[in-house]
């Protein structure tokens, strides 16, 4: 179901999120570790060393992620059910991506791709990507951006040696404008080889 909201709540709903993010990176940065080599190893050739250079990674023992503060909140539960932050396996950061679960390859993989994700459209325009594809359905999972997410992770998953350049999918993904809910083909794309 789609979210009502006006012009200047959805703006609102975009900056209570930036400043959230913003927080929480900064707060976690202190606590956070650089990639190990056993981490990186099984991801070379899908992302970049740089980015496995710079992301940090926090594993939660028990503790959760403190939840946003959206003034909208209840105002939207009466369309839709917000996503779950608690019951998440993780939350990308901008560069700091933080475990509630054990981290597997997988759920690095997923985190990953948000990461670059990030460092491509920048904090604001993936905000108000992700911002309005949610308030169209009401549901995270057809967010383009979790779309290409969860079907990256798969793929990873199914295939690992067969390496694909996710900075160079995301950057498709941008230029065909992929990333806009109701565009044409997200299902039924498929990424060059
Ligand atoms: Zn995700």
């Amino acid at each position: 179901m789609a979210v009502p909201l006006t012009g200047p709540e959805t703006k609102q709903l975009i900056r209570e999120f930036s400043a959230y993010i913003q927080q929480q990176r900064d707060s976690f940065f202190p606590e956070s570790l650089a990639l190990s080599p056993r981490h990186k190893e099984p991801l070379e050739g899908f992302f970049s060393s740089s980015l496995l250079e710079k992301v940090r990674i926090v594993q939660l023992q028990g503790n959760r992620i403190p939840l946003p503060v959206i003034s909208l909140r209840d105002r939207i539960s009466q369309y839709v059910e917000l996503p779950d932050i608690a019951h998440m396996n993780s939350f990308t950061f901008w560069d700091v991506l933080v475990f509630q679960d054990p981290i597997t390859e997988r759920r690095l993989f997923h985190g990953l791709v948000h990461a670059v994700q990030l460092a491509r459209l920048g904090l604001e325009t993936y905000l108000e990507l992700y911002i309005r594809a949610f308030l169209k359905t009401g549901k995270y999972l057809t967010v383009p951006l979790e779309v290409q997410a969860f079907r990256m992770d798969a793929r990873f998953s199914e295939a690992s040696a067969d390496r694909f350049k996710v900075e160079e999918e995301v950057e498709l993904w941008l230029q065909r404008g992929l990333y806009q809910m109701g565009a044409p083909t997200p299902e039924t794309y498929r990424p060059v080889r």
